[in-house]
C-alpha cells in the first residue's frame, strides 16, 4: 500500500475503522480471521464501515470473510459481498500456483499467486466478475467491494492496489457531487 502512496496502520479496534478511508483483509486462515474478528467485536464495525461504501479489498482469506457462505461447514462471515465460495477449491497447500490471468479493465494480464486458494461458486445479481479461472470467477467487484482468490501483493504488480486507491477517489468525487 505504501509503495502506491498510501499509508496503512493497523486495524485491531472497531475505534481504529474511523481513522481510514479504505481497507484491506489479507490473506490468512479465514476462521481465524472471523473468530478473532468475532471476540474483538470487530464483525458489526467492519460490516457497517463496508456497507456505508468504504473501499474494501479482500484477497484470498480476506474474500472468503466478505463472502456471504461458503460451501462448507459454518464460520463467521462479514456477509457483505453475494457471493459463495469454495475454500481451498484448488487443493491443498503443495498444490498452490501461479498463473496469468486477464483481468477486466486492466490492459495486460496479472499473475495471479494462489495458496490454498479459495474460488467463487456463485455470485449475485449485483456482483461483477473481473477475472475467471478453472471455470470459476477469482476475482469480483461489487460497488466499492475488490476481492481476489490470489494474492496480488505477492508480486511487486500494484494496479490491483490501485484499483482500491481508485474506489476511494470515486467515492470523493460521489460525495463532491
Ligand atoms: N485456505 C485459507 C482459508 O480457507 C485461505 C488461504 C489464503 O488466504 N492464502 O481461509
Amino acid at each position: 500500500m505504501r509503495t502506491v502512496g498510501a499509508e496503512p496502520v493497523f486495524v485491531r479496534t472497531a475505534d481504529d475503522l474511523a481513522g481510514i478511508e479504505a481497507l484491506v483483509l489479507p490473506g490468512g486462515e479465514s476462521t481465524t480471521i472471523g473468530r478473532l474478528a468475532r471476540r474483538y467485536g470487530l464483525i458489526e464495525p467492519l460490516r457497517a464501515a463496508i456497507e456505508g461504501g468504504m473501499p474494501t479489498l479482500g484477497t484470498c482469506a480476506g474474500m472468503i470473510f466478505l463472502a456471504s457462505g461458503t460451501t462448507g461447514e459454518e464460520q463467521p462471515l462479514l456477509e457483505v459481498l453475494d457471493i459463495v465460495v469454495e475454500r481451498n477449491a484448488f487443493g491443498r497447500q503443495v498444490e498452490s500456483f501461479e498463473e496469468w490471468v486477464e483481468v477486466d479493465g486492466l490492459d495486460e494480464p496479472v499473475e495471479a499467486v494462489y495458496i490454498r486458494a479459495p474460488w467463487i461458486e456463485k455470485v449475485g445479481g449485483s456482483v461483477d466478475v473481473l477475472a475467471r479461472s478453472h471455470d470459476h470467477p477469482v476475482m469480483v467487484r461489487q460497488g466499492s467491494i475488490l476481492a481476489t482468490s490470489f494474492h496480488p501483493e505477492l508480486t511487486g504488480d500494484v494496479r490491483i492496489h490501485t484499483m482500491l486507491l481508485d474506489l476511494i477517489d470515486a467515492a470523493d468525487a460521489g460525495e463532491g457531487a
